[in-house]
């Protein structure tokens, strides 16, 4: 079994609790998602492992760039022509789409043609200039437009990428699922996106540790979460070597080219796909520039690992700083 992406090593907290605690493992959207559920009986806890399961199935069904899927129809429509948008969709296309603006276009999701440019999803490939510059006119809000209920491919090889938010979207129809359910505690761990519903008995939260991007096996420092999901971004679980160079996923929507890998960033939001969004956009902002955005909206919090050979360095927004456990052993925030 692979084991997930840049994220969190589950702490063994669970110990001593009321009700009973049902774990569950599922390979889904091309991960390993672990579900952890707490309730006051065991087909209760079974029923919103199910609940949760299923509503993230759907997500897969809305949004999949890999099979067939809701997305996919708009991605593989003839160019120029119009495609109808699911109301389901379209609403959440509504929300997703104003991030572009809000991130200085550090967001971008109809990036699909600079990923497949650089063959991010096969063996990888360096582009021509010719070919990044035409990846580049195949990226943007002009390249797909989308307004009423409509979608239009204005350019060829445009599609939109939701590998930026497509978790995030699943956890947050999965924590929807479970306040169905009536579920009081729940963690789901999506590989490299965490959803803390709640706190085990007498804990104030879910203790979640944040995996050092150089070397993700070691805990760099550990979150305590309530009501609130963490996301983690990174270069150094996803990339393609070409000629000896590491080229990782994240991609700068301005040059056309993947970031460098310069540790991690983790966003902690009340809305999963909140923070699945703004970890992509503030690791292609980068370190000082992502901080700065993050300290102007507090009501996230971003806590970045930055990555030399002296070792990593942790940097928090001022949102973050609540959910930093306190240790010794942490490198300062
Ligand atoms: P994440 O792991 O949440 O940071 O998402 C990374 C994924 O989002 C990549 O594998 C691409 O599918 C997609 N992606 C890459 N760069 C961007 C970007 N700048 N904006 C939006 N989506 C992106
Ligand atoms: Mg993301």
């Amino acid at each position: 079994m692979p084991s997930p992406v840049v994220g969190f090593l589950l702490t063994a907290q669970l110990l001593a609790l009321p009700g009973v605690r049902v774990s569950r493992a599922v390979v889904v959207m091309g991960t390993q998602l672990k579900i952890d559920v707490i309730a006051a009986s065991r087909p209760a806890a079974l029923e919103a492992t199910e609940a949760s399961y299923q509503a993230v199935l759907r997500a897969d069904a809305l949004l999949s760039t890999w099979h067939a899927s809701s997305l996919d129809s708009l991605n593989q429509a003839t160019v120029g022509d119009t495609t109808a948008i699911s109301t389901e969709l379209l609403s959440l296309l509504h929300e997703v789409l104003p991030w572009r603006d809000s991130t200085g276009g550090a967001f971008e999701p109809v990036s699909g043609a600079l990923a497949d440019a650089w063959d991010l999803r096969g063996a990888g490939r360096v582009p021509s200039t010719d070919q990044l510059r035409r990846a580049l006119a195949s990226t943007g809000a002009e390249a797909m437009e989308i307004r009423d209920k409509v979608a239009v491919r204005q350019r060829g090889g445009a599609w939109l990428d939701s590998g930026a938010f497509g978790k995030g979207a699943a956890l947050r129809m999965a924590a929807r699922a479970l306040q169905h359910e009536g579920i009081q505690a729940a963690l789901l761990d999506f590989g490299g996106q965490v959803l803390a519903v709640g706190a085990p008995d007498h804990a104030g939260g879910w203790t979640v540790a944040v995996a050092d991007p150089r070397d993700r096996q070691r805990s760099a420092l550990e979150l305590l979460l309530r009501d609130v999901s963490a996301s983690t971004s990174a270069q150094s679980e996803r990339f393609v070597t070409v000629d000896g160079h590491r080229y990782g996923h994240i991609l700068d929507p301005h040059t056309g080219r993947p970031v460098s890998a310069w540790g991690s960033v983790t966003v902690i939001a009340a809305d999963p796909m909140l923070a699945d969004i703004l970890s992509t956009a503030l690791f292609v902002m980068g370190p000082e520039q992502g901080l700065a955005w993050a300290n102007r909206h507090p009501s996230i919090g971003a806590v970045f690992l930055v990555s030399s050979t002296a070792g990593t360095r942790c940097v928090t927004s001022v949102g973050a700083r609540k959910f930093v456990v306190p240790s010794d052993s942490q490198p300062a925030p």
